[in-house]
């Protein structure tokens, strides 16, 4: 059974009710029985006093690695890594080896995420057969899965083809599912390692033009106009697409979007040592497009920080920077860099941030009694403590991987517990004991 805990004197913050101050929160049978002050009751109590309590994060973008490359990652030691960074759901992207565009696959990667048991893992399912933007994946069929996909995407490429783009839009409607975008145009994009800009011409780098985003966001804007279907735009990377989100969402369309915690903490400058690990897709980008996102996240243009964590092997990244993969490893990076960045400076109140990291991205999904700490929601809750200060050591990290850029530097804000479902899977910092890593 899943035990009681009580939850004392810790500061209680629900974006969904607007809740920001110090009370005890009653954990039983996985439900949340009670919030409130003074409460008392036969349960193992938890000391929260100067921690906060808050839902538990829900990541809308992971790359599990499994099934494919399971020396990268596992489903368990990604679940591993996201309970370690305050998680209690994360969305499996389907860029697996095999593709997850159909119902065996997205089934397998929903059983073991059972099987791992440390966080909700919700499959989401390719658009496309192979992700190759030619023939529609199987689609119903997933819907219709045990896994319940509902958020479609080629992520890792962008949709190529508008026509394709549009019949999937159109056919999605119909499942009530979303449309995600890797924003890339290919042929703008390619051979590009990083941002174009002053600095990819110092460093002598071909560079990613903000507008290779920027055409592909403002087409499915048009394209969700036209069909009715429901876009999410995945890790928004420049100021051009902020606005274009901004100015759909005054009128009407409905668009959603993410950004990642390397997008508003890091600009291209991270490249001058030619570090591998600060490679990703999209690119890091100007300090006027850093500053974007944090605008962005501050006026809720951007509903959600999602992590695009994304393991990679040691050899894979530790090559000469052109040939090196893109993409870092983020879930036990994102609470530390999103209060270091967002919280101390004052872009973010703790409420603002909360609901950017659970309840906005749980109500995406459409995950019923998640991202809230209301009576009778799902007991999935995260314990942090918002001053201590740490340093990233990549080698501590749940991850199977290790690429990360922020090895040695100091965050303030680390997760101290996490229960999903009502049992602990953190306690004290460290993910429970037994479990495969
Ligand atoms: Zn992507
Ligand atoms: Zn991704």
């Amino acid at each position: 059974m899943s035990g009681s805990f009580l939850l004392r004197g810790g500061r209680v913050v629900d974006p969904s009710t607007g809740t920001d101050e110090t009370a005890d929160v009653l954990i039983r049978d996985g439900r949340i029985e009670a919030v409130g002050a003074g409460l008392s009751g036969d349960a193992e109590v938890v000391d929260c006093s100067g921690l906060v309590v808050a839902p538990g994060f829900v990541d809308l973008h992971t790359h599990v690695r499994e099934p494919g490359r399971e020396d990268e990652e596992t489903i368990a030691t990604a679940s591993a890594a996201a309970a370690a960074g305050g998680f209690t759901a994360i969305c499996a992207m389907p860029n697996t080896d095999p593709v997850a565009d159909n119902a065996a696959i997205v089934e397998k990667v929903w059983a073991l995420g059972r099987e791992a048991g440390l966080v909700d893992v919700i499959p989401a399912g390719a658009l496309s057969k192979g992700q190759r933007g030619e023939k529609m994946a199987d689609i119903g069929e997933m819907v219709r899965s045990q896994a319940r996909v509902r958020l479609f995407t080629d992520d890792g490429h962008g949709v190529q083809n508008a026509l394709f783009a549009r019949r999937a839009m159109e056919y999605l409607v119909a499942f009530d599912g979303i449309y995600a975008e890797h924003c890339e145009d290919e042929a703008l994009a390619a051979g590009g390692q990083m941002h174009e800009g002053e600095r990819s011409a110092a460093l002598g780098l071909r560079g990613i033009p903000a507008e290779a985003e920027e055409l592909m966001a403002a087409r499915d804007i048009a394209l969700a106009r036209l069909t009715g279907c429901r876009l999410h735009l995945l890790h928004i990377s420049t100021a051009g697409t902020v606005e274009l989100v901004r100015r759909a969402k005054a009128e009407g369309v409905a668009v959603t979007c993410e950004a990642t915690p390397h997008h508003f903490s890091l600009t291209d400058a991270a490249l001058d040592e030619y570090d591998p690990n600060a490679k990703v897709n999209p690119p890091l980008r100007s300090e006027s497009d850093r500053a974007a996102i944090v605008a962005g996240l501050v006026d809720g243009t951007i509903d959600a920080i999602a992590t695009d964590h994304a393991p990679h092997a040691l050899e894979e990244k530790d090559v000469e920077f052109q040939y090196a993969p893109p993409g870092l490893v983020g879930l036990e990076t994102a609470l530390g860099l999103a209060l270091t960045h967002l919280v101390a400076p004052g872009h973010l109140s703790l409420l603002a941030l909360v609901d950017r990291l659970s309840t906005t991205p749980a109500r995406i999904l459409g995950l019923e009694g998640q991202g809230r700490l209301s009576v009778e929601a799902t007991a999935n809750v995260v314990v942090f403590d918002p001053n201590a200060t740490w340093t990233v050591d990549p080698q501590a990290l749940s991850s199977r991987s290790k690429n990360t850029p922020f090895g040695g530097r100091t965050l303030t804000g680390r997760v101290v517990h996490t229960f999903y479902r009502g049992r602990p899977t953190v306690t004290d910092g460290a993910v429970k004991a037994g479990v495969m890593v």
